[in-house]
């Protein structure tokens, strides 16, 4: 170790069909900006049922799975990856209780959703499962290396 906070940290977070078609794209991007995270790649898309079972393998045998796929698919969903010191640990406590009505107010659950099966986000829930949602999702050349960037705009 370095000694130094681990800045490039990164988590999935994913604006589900409901949280898209109510519009709240901007306003949940907002929060993970105005955070001082940085985003690192962003895509809308229409889910595959073969990359949700990937996804939520973990949940294959409870009773509303197939009910949680069919929500997933019910429209585009937009992707994202966020980068920053304990962006994992920090997002699952933006985003709220996975049931919004144990969801706190100031979270996006809490603030935006009354329902469990129309929960508008999700967020990975460990470093580990970050690192497999976003090789899940997206292409190493679709993620911005920041580094990078930020030699190329400042000269
Ligand atoms: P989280 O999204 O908070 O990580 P889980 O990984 O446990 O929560 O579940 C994944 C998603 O499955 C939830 O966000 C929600 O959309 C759905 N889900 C979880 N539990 C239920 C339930 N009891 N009824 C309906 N949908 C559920
Ligand atoms: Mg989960």
């Amino acid at each position: 170790s370095t000694g130094l906070p681990d800045v490039r940290e990164r988590t999935l977070v994913a604006i589900k069909p409901d949280g898209v078609q109510r519009r709240l794209v901007g306003q949940i991007i907002q929060r993970f900006e105005q955070r001082g995270f940085k985003l690192v790649g962003l895509k809308m898309l229409q889910a595959s049922q073969d990359v949700l079972s990937e996804h939520y393998c973990n949940l294959r045998t409870k009773p509303f799975y197939n009910s949680l796929v069919r929500y997933m698919t019910s429209g585009p969903l937009v992707v994202m990856v966020w980068e920053g010191h304990n962006v994992v640990q920090t997002s699952r406590t933006m985003v709220g209780h996975t049931n919004p009505t144990q969801a706190q107010a100031g979270t996006v659950r809490g603030d935006f959703s009354i329902h469990v099966s129309r929960n508008v986000i999700h967020a990975s829930d460990s470093v580990e499962g970050a690192q497999k949602e976003i090789q899940l999702w997206f292409q190493a050349k679709d993620l911005l290396d920041w580094d990078c960037w930020d030699q190329i705009s400042t000269g």
